[in-house]
């Protein structure tokens, strides 16, 4: 019995042939392409020869290549059509992955040859992106304790349990006390300003709980609705309070020693590795790369947006007065009058917008977006095995019309289907030895399904979405690189966003609307005071918006960029950080450290920053194309190699080669309305 999954692909352009594989050739073929994988590291480590830059760092990149092809087909599938079967395999198949990444990556011989070529790496004669492969590969290992000494070794390792017990412990606290709190209202009147379907929510909650009435959570789907809605300003002060007191208070999921030891050990990690800081150590590999360069970002962006934040604050303030005889507004009102206004003033109704968004048309008019930018068209293929009948793939070709990439649509929901939407891909982009392979990209959506007399019609935030996961698509697609780990996509964590929401700006432009915005009823063009009322409503809040955004990213600074030692209390240290950044009074009692997951207990410390600075280059880049014509061929040709090289250069250099200049935070704040 053959495997289709570990035999080479005799199929179009080698894409998946999907029909063939059945849910129990995955874990076989795991099994045996960690095998072989592990054969190929041992070779490496095994070779006789000198450590080059040949037999080790280039067999490195490529070993493996069985296993990434298994796992990409098999992750992609339980993400968009899983079933039972494939969750229990995703969880026998897990830990064996990472084991095997653990070997690899904790294996002395294998880092003692890449240390070898990097540690000759001037003599080597070695190409740019030969250099960046090697310094990958060998940060790979450094940054994860391979230089220390046996004895830092060990201090490494019980850091690192210390930290993922803590990790857990600051989850389950934080989860703990949300679901400790709920409040029941039986008194109707004090349901007043909430929409039915909040109020039927609230009714099925107390149900549950045996409750008369209703029973409101600190869940967002319950808590949210609740501060924007509840017209009942001490009930939104109760909850607003209860929940800016999770894992605050005097009882056993407290975190308040959680983030202290958190941030202590991620400093000793830090020194221990050779780094000042924790923010040091993650912002090497980050285009920002050093914490004063995040620091001096969020300020001047603060001293930029501050005011405007204050006049947002200001506009609902006199607004309340006035309604409501309110003189001082308070965090708790925010939501509730923001709404208010709003609705008042920047009402915009979906059903307006929607006929305006047929889902095969704004398809059509992104691939003729990129077709004017970068002369690529797309082919749809009916002789291509895909995984559901809902999906499309297309051949994407390039301006001589030769074979660019394939690329798969998987627009509606169904089950087997995560939430969301994102781009990824069956196989990368790579040009080894003269062989190039061209990638398999993918995006997938959950867009309103075609009904029997409608089409699928978009909102317009699936609009924007639809262009922002058909930006990472590109990046995919036109990627033209050596190795695979620096090709596409594979670029650092705060450039990644760079050409999906440069794309969502298209979608505002009058020359793009005019190719796909047309009533799928009557054909007329969508109007252009009603993409003016989109912008403005996009626009609405933005001072404070950004004001936010700037205090939580100082606010993660101040824990990872700064000695922690320092810090006697959690409340003091925090209210010092979010001191510049307040536009409402402080509320003593309140804390957001001890409930902040995002950096205690995710991937984003020394990270929340990147939102903003996604913000600021696609501004940025796109105000490029504003200036001299939002096709201008010699712009996107100059943005098309930034696209190609993916992380196969530096990305500042990579920008300021398309740009003739670092990235400046003026084309966010005119965006935003701050400056004329
Ligand atoms: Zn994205």
């Amino acid at each position: 019995m053959e495997n289709p999954l570990l035999q080479k692909f005799d199929t179009p352009f080698e894409s998946v042939p999907f029909s063939q594989i059945k849910n129990e050739h995955y874990l076989p073929a795991f099994q045996i392409a960690i095998e072989n994988a592990k054969q190929e590291i041992d070779a490496i480590c095994q070779n006789s020869e000198t450590p080059n830059f040949e037999n080790t760092i280039l067999a490195l990149e490529t070993s493996g290549e069985q296993l990434s092809r298994v796992s990409s087909i098999f992750f992609n599938m339980n993400s968009a059509e899983t079933n039972d079967e494939i969750q229990k395999i995703a969880q026998e198949v897990s830990p064996m992955l990472s084991e095997f990444s653990n070997d690899v990556r904790l294996n002395p011989v294998l880092f003692q040859r890449v240390k070898a070529v990097y540690d000759q790496k001037d003599k080597l004669n070695l190409n740019a992106e030969q250099l960046r492969l090697l310094d990958k590969s060998y940060k790979n290992f450094s940054r994860n304790g391979a230089n220390l000494s046996e004895e830092k070794k060990e201090k490494l390792r019980a850091i690192d349990k210390e930290l993922a017990g803590l990790s857990v412990q600051f989850g389950q606290n934080a989860l703990a006390e949300t679901n400790a709190y709920s409040k029941n209202i039986t008194n109707k009147s004090d349901l007043r300003g909430l929409p039915d379907y909040v109020i039927a929510e609230a009714k099925s909650q107390a149900e549950k709980r045996n409750q008369q009435g209703w029973t409101f959570t600190l869940q967002i789907p319950s808590y949210l609705p609740f501060m924007t809605y509840a017209e009942n300003r001490d009930l939104r002060k109760e909850l607003y309070m209860a929940y800016s007191k999770k894992a605050f208070q005097d009882n056993e999921y407290n975190n308040e020693k959680n983030v202290m030891r958190i941030a202590e050990l991620r400093l000793e990690r830090a020194n221990l590795l050779g780094y000042n800081t924790h923010a040091d150590f993650v912002l090497e590999e980050r285009m920002a790369k050093t914490p004063e360069t995040v620091k001096d970002f969020l300020d001047d962006l603060l001293k930029k947006s501050k005011s405007f934040g204050l006049k947002d604050v200001q506009l609902l303030q006199d607004y309340a007065q006035s309604i409501d005889g309110i003189s001082q507004l308070e965090r708790w009102d925010h939501a509730y009058y923001a709404e208010k206004v709003k609705q008042e003033k920047f009402s915009l109704s979906e059903d307006e917008l929607k006929p305006y968004f047929q889902l095969d048309k704004v398809v059509g008019g992104a691939f003729q977006v990129a077709e004017k930018l970068f002369g690529i068209q797309f082919k749809l293929r009916n002789d291509i095995d895909k995984y559901h009948e809902d999906v499309n793939v297309y051949e994407v070709l390039d301006e001589k019309g030769n074979h660019l990439a394939l690329f798969y649509t998987d627009f509606f929901p169904r089950e087997g289907k995560r939430s969301g939407a994102w781009m990824t891909d069956f196989r990368g982009q790579s040009n080894i030895n003269g062989k190039m392979q061209r990638p398999h990209i993918s995006i997938v959506c959950n867009f309103t399904k075609p009904t029997a007399d409608t089409p699928s019609l978009l909102t317009f935030s699936e609009v924007t979405t639809l262009f922002h996961e058909f930006g990472h698509a590109l990046h995919g697609m036109l990627a033209n690189s050596t190795y695979e780990s620096l090709s596409g996509t594979n670029v650092l964590y705060d450039f990644v966003e760079l050409p999906s929401q440069f794309m969502e700006n298209f979608c505002y432009e009058p020359e793009v609307l005019e190719i796909f915005a047309q009533h799928y009823k009557t054909g007329e063009t969508i109007p252009q005071e009603l993409i003016q009322k989109v912008r403005n409503a996009s626009n609405y809040m933005e001072g404070y918006q950004t004001v936010r955004q700037l205090s939580f990213g100082l606010l993660d600074m101040a824990w990872h960029g700064e000695n922690p030692l320092k810090i006697n209390s959690v409340e003091t240290y925090e209210n010092q950080a979010f001191e510049p950044t307040n536009v409402y009074p402080s509320v003593i009692g309140t804390n957001m450290s001890v409930s902040f997951s995002h950096i205690f207990n995710g991937g984003y410390s020394s990270g929340y920053y990147s939102y903003k600075w996604s913000e600021v280059l696609d501004a940025d880049a796109f105000s490029y194309f504003k200036e001299n014509g939002i096709f201008n061929p010699e712009v996107a040709k100059k943005f098309k190699t930034l696209l190609e090289k993916g992380g196969s250069v530096d990305p500042m250099d990579l920008y300021v080669e398309f740009r003739g200049q670092k990235p400046s935070n003026d084309a966010l704040m005119k965006r935003a309305g701050f400056v004329d």
